[in-house]
């Protein structure tokens, strides 16, 4: 039979409404979640990915700031921004959209973001609290993996995940994630990586089975256990379709393992638009937090 699909966009939307809501509740009461991102350059991936979070913030009805920068700015005056929306009572969430250019480094800016406004969940304060099961602002791509797996109703408690990848911002948060002792966790999590001898070995065994490795057809048919929860995180760019929209796949021969598997998310359309909505969460978060809600 073939697999259930996971579909984010509609989990994504009905998260959405929720949080529209919660806005609406928080105006009342005299607090505007505001979230300013901040592009450095044109990438033209970047371009769109900020402006899909500034279109959900303006819908949400936040206060929303999009801070366009040079390709050239200097990263002294990089952080003055930064330290400049620190004290912005009016700012509740720093998003500084990545990469940036080379002659900036990643880990200065980041770590200068005030932890109570670090909605992208980076900074190695919330990096930490995460570690020991007590975090305020999860990253958002694992966070959305966490509600796209509760939402639709995959037992978490005892399952074998395994996790291809290892990055910070995917791999290594949904394993810490979901091995924590509690709700929405308490699994048994396997990691593979490039040092990994047989991946197939291991992907094989998984009940739950995230692939986030940045490589078309990275999981093969043969390496998925029969009716498996696939989650498939890869972006993958092919080019372009004639009407000049970009052509997207993810790590996960889809066709194939669709047929194989008990749920799968479809790429576009499964972990991408929770991204997007789990930074909207994090930001009615931090303004609840900064106002003491
Ligand atoms: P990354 O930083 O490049 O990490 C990729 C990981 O995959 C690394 O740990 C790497 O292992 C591992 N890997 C690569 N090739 C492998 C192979 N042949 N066998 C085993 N492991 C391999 O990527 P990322 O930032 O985590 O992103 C992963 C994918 O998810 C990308 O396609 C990205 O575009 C996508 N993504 C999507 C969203 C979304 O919202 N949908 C958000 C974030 C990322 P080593 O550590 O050993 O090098």
């Amino acid at each position: 039979m073939a697999a259930k699909i996971i579909r984010g966009s509609e989990i994504a939307q009905q998260i959405r409404v929720d949080l529209k809501r919660e806005t609406a509740l928080l105006k009342e009461r005299g607090v505007v979640p505001g979230l300013v991102t901040i592009l450095v350059g044109q990438n033209p991936a970047s371009m769109s990915y900020v402006a899909g979070k500034q279109r959900t913030a303006h819908e949400l009805g936040f206060h929303s700031v999009q801070d366009n920068q040079p390709e050239t700015i200097s990263e002294a005056l990089l952080l003055e921004r930064i330290l400049q929306y620190n004290r912005d009572p009016r700012i509740h969430g720093i998003l500084v959209q990545l990469p940036l250019p080379p002659h900036i480094s990643e880990q200065n800016i980041l770590y200068a973001i005030d932890p109570g406004k670090d909605v992208d969940g980076f900074h190695p304060f919330n990096v930490g609290k995460l570690m020991i099961g007590q975090a305020d602002f999860l990253p958002c791509t694992p966070a959305g993996i966490q509600q796209l797996l509760l939402r639709s109703g995959v037992p978490i408690d005892g399952a074998e995940v395994v996790v291809v990848g290892r990055s910070n911002i995917v791999g290594k948060p949904i394993a810490n994630m979901l091995l924590q002792k509690g709700d929405g966790a308490n699994a048994t999590v396997t990691v593979c990586h490039t040092g990994t001898r047989d991946i197939g070995f291991h992907t094989r065994r998984a009940d739950i089975l995230i692939a986030a490795v940045g490589r078309p057809m990275a999981i093969t048919v043969d390496m998925v256990k029969q009716g498996a929860v696939v989650i498939d995180v890869g972006v993958n760019r092919l080019g372009f379709t004639p009407e000049g929209k970009a052509k997207l796949c993810g790590d996960v021969d889809y066709e194939a393992v669709r047929q194989k598997a008990g749920a799968i998310t479809p790429v576009p359309g499964g972990v991408g638009p929770m991204t997007i909505t789990m930074l909207m969460a994090n930001t009615v978060k931090a303004a609840r937090m900064a106002a003491g809600l």
